[in-house]
């Protein structure tokens, strides 16, 4: 039977998955199908899009025909799933017909024997490659291995920036399966939850859609910490009615003030999540009752066309400001430099007549679409002239990273989790325009994102008119502007500075071109996240070592690629000869040796003793001035009685920097030293590199 020629007649479902049983569909299932399939053209019909009603019913026929007999574990019939994503990809983000039309047949291919090309051949090439991209992602991100859990991710990145309707299907999709987690069995809910939290959540924060992030984010915690999830529920409840008393009390006021300035506008109470209080229980260390912002208020207003939107948020803040007092460091100006997703309002915090803080979200309508609905509703709003967005932005930085992509696919995903986890800071450019740079990023990261040829010869900066070296970290407000000199060209010991992907990116690129041996993996991840993809982890108890200072007289050696030292964190790989070498966990070599020979590694623990010194480089930089290498030889040989090495310092326009090699006994005691050197007052950097300089 040829695939083309068969219209609507029901092809063999797949039922390999354990999860979903085959039965026949009762009336009552025809009727919750029928109903949900209504709802979901009700929900289209209030949008501005909404002449595609045929296509839609169309593409559900065969969705249900192609799923038809096939249950959900949950004892729904299959299509319900499907229905609900589509529901979701209209209602919740606001997109139009072929996200709607690919939502429904999401899983089709996946689960029946109907292939792309059917697809195509009904529904057109746009459809069939959005399907095709969800097909490719289907299943789990995290396997048991950590090279397979960052090739899926990788291929989810990569399919996300061929289309982002894509991925924005893909977290309907898992958004409906976490509304539904109930009915799987617990092993299940755990890993699904934790992927939730590692990688969903991120992204749809990253797209601008904060009430999914939020509720992926809860859900999550819900099935990962059952306990702590229903106490603090049950306190919020309780406490419920108080924040509702003090919500009252504090908009009567601001509905009059509003209308006097003859407004239409709502004004919206919001209680934190259980998952943010418990995130602030933690990182604040704080009981429930010291989380004191529980409730935030939002004003959501439609503007007077005739005065920009910025200047009527001002005036509202105004008059509210009338009334109660505001906290003078918690004011967010989102709308004059609006969050890299997008995201504009004016944020602030004012205290109520019983002395409480309140936060206030100060929003136009159209704001707060975009703050609702992120991506799709952004899109709507722009006309087509403008600047690109900030969104628009990342997502090509996505696509330039993806155009290089590293032959590591743990290092590409690290770096893009950095990309996706970070905050911003805003900087400017001595021209005044505002540029935001990932936090944490440094006068090198700066360099190179105004142009590659900045960051190759540049030697500093001028922060607010003061010297500052390359390894500067920006903070916001800061003006910079980059000096270069032509003599100048990339240093490897430069990685230890480059922490954006695309001054990364550019620097091992040029550096390898000049020949240089570079060490693949130059990472600094969240710790917490990180250790997630530890193998060592999971080696048994007879695999770990302990390294003495006897161990070293040959059963244990030091690996010469990497220079460990005692406070590192190690690991053990046992050579042919049956000697263990010690390598640095992050060591490049170490790296491959983890990915090919797993099961020559020992996880390995370093006694610390102060017998034995080994040799560690550390960079210094700083404003140049006379006298000031024995300033710093004397910090070292006579306050730390160290050993030196070798002293590589050279001086370039009043900035002198460079490396000094040493010999320590722990990673404490350089760490206490470049304290000390960083407190010699033209010293600005001083601090262990991470790669050993090449001799
Ligand atoms: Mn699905």
């Amino acid at each position: 039977m040829s695939k083309k020629s068969c219209n609507f007649a029901p092809k063999l479902a797949k039922i390999e998955d354990m999860n979903k049983y085959e039965t026949i569909n009762t009336e009552n299932d025809e009727l919750m199908i029928r109903e949900e399939f209504e709802a979901l053209l009700e929900d289209y019909r209030q949008t501005p899009h909404r002449q595609k009603i045929e296509l839609i019913t169309d593409c559900f026929e065969f969705a249900k025909q192609a799923h038809a007999g096939i249950r959900r574990r949950s004892g729904e019939p299959y299509i319900m799933h499907p229905l609900a994503v589509a529901r979701i990809v209209v209602k919740e983000m606001g997109l139009g017909s072929t996200s709607i039309c690919s939502a429904l047949l999401h899983d089709v291919v996946e689960d029946t024997d109907y292939t792309v090309e059917d697809i195509e051949q009904r529904f057109g090439p746009k459809i069939a490659s959005i399907v095709e991209g969800l097909t490719k992602i289907s299943g789990g991100v995290f396997g048991e291995q950590a090279s397979i859990q960052a090739e899926n991710f990788r291929k989810l990145i990569l399919t996300m920036s061929e289309d982002i309707r894509v991925i924005l299907i893909k977290i309907a999709d898992r958004l409906h399966n976490m509304r539904t987690l109930e009915a799987q069995p617990v092993e299940k809910q755990y890993k699904i939850a934790g992927e939730t939290l590692y990688i969903y959540a991120p992204l749809a924060h990253r797209l601008g859609l904060f009430p999914i992030k939020t509720e992926l984010e809860n859900l999550a915690f819900k099935y990962e910490h059952p306990e702590t999830y229903a106490q603090i529920e049950e306190r919020l409840q309780a406490d419920k009615h108080l924040q509702m008393e003090t919500f009252e009390k504090f908009a009567e006021p601001v509905r009059k003030k509003l209308k006097a300035m003859g407004y239409e506008f709502k004004l919206e109470a919001r209680i934190k999540s259980v998952y943010s209080i418990w995130k602030k229980m933690q990182t604040k260390n704080v009981p429930f009752d010291g989380v004191y912002d529980l409730l935030a208020v939002r004003i959501i207003f439609k503007p007077n066309p005739d005065m920009s939107e910025k200047d009527q948020c001002w005036m509202i803040y105004s008059a509210l400001t009338q009334y109660y007092k505001p906290h003078p460091e918690r004011i967010r100006d989102w709308i004059s430099t609006p969050k890299a997703n997008g995201y504009e309002a004016l944020h602030v915090t004012l205290m109520t007549q019983d002395g409480e803080w309140v936060e206030v979200q100060i929003r136009t309508e159209r704001m707060h679409e975009i703050a609702e609905r992120g991506l799709a509703a952004h899109w709507r709003y722009k006309t087509g002239f403008e600047d690109e967005s900030e969104l628009d932005k990342w997502i090509r930085a996505i696509q330039e990273m993806l155009k290089h992509p590293e032959p590591d696919a743990i290092d590409f995903m690290d770096t893009f989790k950095l990309n996706l986890f970070a905050d911003e800071v805003f900087v400017f450019t001595p021209h005044g325009e505002i540029k935001i740079m990932p936090q944490g990023s440094t006068a090198l990261d700066f360099a190179y994102m105004l142009h590659t040829d900045l960051g190759e010869h540049c030697i500093g900066a001028k922060v607010n008119h003061k010297l500052e070296p390359l390894s500067y970290v920006l903070q916001g407000g800061d003006q910079v502007e980059v000096l270069t000199s032509h003599l100048q060209k990339p240093q490897l010991e430069w990685l230890n500075w480059a922490t954006t992907a695309k001054a990364k990116e550019n620097l091992k690129r040029r550096l390898r071109r000049d020949g240089v041996l570079i060490p693949d993996l130059q990472k600094k991840p969240d710790k917490k996240e990180y250790s997630k993809w530890n193998p060592l982890r999971y080696l048994p108890h007879s695999r770990r070592i302990t390294i003495t200072d006897d161990s070293l007289n040959g059963e244990h050696v030091i690996a010469p690629c990497c220079h460990p030292i005692p406070g590192d964190d190690v690991l053990g790989f046992m050579e042919d000869n049956g000697v263990i070498s010690i390598h640095k966990r992050d060591c490049p070599e170490a790296e491959a040796l983890k990915a090919k020979h797993g099961q020559q590694l020992y996880a390995a623990e370093w006694k610390v003793t102060d017998k034995h010194s080994f040799p560690c480089t550390i960079f210094i930089e700083g404003i140049d001035k006379v006298g000031m290498v024995i300033e710093i030889l004397l910090v070292i040989s006579q306050k730390f009685c160290l050993n030196i090495g070798r002293i590589d310092l050279t001086s370039k326009d009043g900035i002198f920097s460079g490396n000094v090699r040493i010999y320590t006994h722990s990673t404490n005691e350089v760490e206490e030293l470049c304290k000390e050197l960083r407190a010699i007052e033209e010293v600005n950097v001083a601090q262990r590199l991470n790669i050993e300089p090449n001799e």
